[in-house]
C-alpha cells in the first residue's frame, strides 16, 4: 500500500530511532532535560523569538498560544477552515474561552480588506473585543497553500495599526520556508507567537512546539502543566525533532515534487500546488477512496466531494510514480 492519506503518518527512520536512543534526558518538569531545552532554544533561534515550549501535540501548542493572546470572552478573526476552526474540537471555546469570527478565502490567505472589516476594537460593554488574527501557513485544508511574505508583512501593519496581536499557525511552516526560500525568521517577525509540529513533513513521531516572548512561554509552561501536558523524560522525542532539523527540512522540496506529479496525473492543475497537498474535487469522494484502495493507493476524503493526497518522508518517488499511474486510470 503506498499510504497517501496524510503525512502525519510517517515512522521514524532508523537514524531518528538511533538519535532518540542516545538522547540525554531528565525531569522536564523540573526543567532538567537538556534535550529538551536545546530543542526549544533551537526552535525559538529559527524564528527569531526569545523563547519556545516543546508540547504533545499541535492542537496544544495552537490552544496554549491563542489562550495567552485572547483572554477569556474576546476573539480571535481566522479563515474559515482553520485548523484551529475546524479540527480542534472547539477547544479554543471549550477550554480557553475564546470566541472566533472567520473569513473564507479560496486559498486559505486572506483579503486585508475583510480582515480590516473584522477587526472590532474595545467597545467597552457593547461588543466583543479582537485581541488576535490567525494565520495558517502552510494551510492544511486549502491544499498546503503558502500564505506569502508581503501579505503577512501587511498584515502585521494591520495588526499594529488595530492593536491586535497576530498568530500564526505554522503546522506546515517548515514546507512554506522549502518552497518560497523566505527565511524561518521573516515569518518569525510578522508573529507574536507561532505554532510549529515536528510530527507532519519533519517525520518526528510526536512533538510542536509553542514560540514566543519568553514572558509568555514562562506562563504557557504553566498553562501546559494545568492541561495534564507536563512531559517528564520527554528528551527521548525532542531528540527526535532535532534530529528531523537537521535532516528532514531541505528534502521536504522532494515531497512537493511528488506533489506535483501526483496533480499532473489526475488533471490538478500542478501551479495551485505549493507544497505536500493535493486537493482533487471529485462528484463521489467516498467510491473514488475506495477505488484507490483497492488499487493499492491510500488516499482520503475531507468532504463528500474533496479527495486529498499528501506527499511525505515516506513516500519515494518510485512510490509517487506508481501511484501517479494508478489515480490517473481512476
Ligand atoms: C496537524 C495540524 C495541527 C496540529 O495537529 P495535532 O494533530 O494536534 O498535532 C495544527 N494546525 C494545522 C494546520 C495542522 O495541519
Amino acid at each position: 500500500m503506498i499510504d497517501l492519506r496524510s503525512d502525519t503518518l510517517t515512522k521514524p527512520t532508523e537514524a531518528m530511532r538511533a538519535a532518540m536512543a542516545r538522547a540525554e534526558v531528565g525531569d522536564d518538569v523540573y526543567g532538567e532535560d537538556p534535550t529538551v531545552r536545546a530543542l526549544e532554544e533551537r526552535v525559538a533561534g529559527l524564528f527569531g523569538h526569545e523563547d519556545a515550549l516543546f508540547t504533545p501535540t499541535g492542537s496544544l501548542a495552537n490552544v496554549l498560544a491563542v489562550g495567552l493572546l485572547v483572554a477569556p470572552g474576546q476573539e480571535v478573526l481566522c479563515e474559515a477552515s482553520a485548523h484551529i476552526a475546524r479540527a480542534e474540537l472547539g477547544a479554543h471555546g471549550a477550554v480557553s474561552g475564546v470566541t472566533m469570527r472567520t473569513w473564507i478565502h479560496p486559498t486559505g490567505g486572506f483579503d486585508l480588506d475583510v480582515v480590516r472589516s473584522l477587526v472590532a476594537p474595545e467597545m467597552g460593554p457593547f461588543f466583543v473585543r479582537t485581541a488576535a488574527i490567525a494565520v495558517e501557513n502552510t494551510h492544511n485544508f486549502a491544499g498546503g497553500t503558502v500564505v506569502g511574505i508581503e501579505d503577512l508583512q501587511a498584515l502585521r501593519g494591520l495588526a499594529d495599526e488595530a492593536g491586535v496581536a497576530v498568530h500564526v499557525d505554522g503546522a506546515r511552516l517548515w514546507n512554506a520556508h522549502v518552497a518560497t526560500g523566505t527565511p524561518l525568521a521573516a515569518y518569525g517577525a510578522v508573529a507574536d507567537s507561532l505554532a510549529v509540529c515536528l510530527s507532519k513533513g519533519l517525520g518526528a513521531p510526536v512533538g510542536s512546539l509553542v514560540v514566543g516572548s519568553a514572558e509568555a512561554m514562562t506562563e504557557a509552561r504553566v498553562r501546559r502543566k494545568r492541561l495534564g501536558g507536563g512531559m517528564r523524560q520527554v528528551g527521548i522525542l525532542a531528540a527526535a525533532g532535532l534530529h528531523a532539523l537537521d535532516h528532514h527540512v531541505e528534502r521536504l522540496a522532494d515531497d512537493h515534487d511528488r506533489a506535483r506529479l501526483l496533480a499532473e496525473a489526475v488533471g490538478v492543475d500542478p501551479a495551485g500546488v505549493h507544497t505536500n497537498i493535493v486537493v482533487l474535487d471529485h462528484d463521489d469522494a467516498p467510491g473514488y477512496v475506495a477505488r484507490a484502495r483497492e488499487a493499492g493507493v491510500l488516499v482520503s476524503a475531507v468532504g463528500p466531494r474533496t479527495v486529498r493526497f499528501v506527499t511525505h518522508l515516506d513516500v519515494t518517488r518510485a512510490d509517487a510514480e506508481e501511484a501517479a499511474s494508478v489515480l490517473a486510470g481512476l
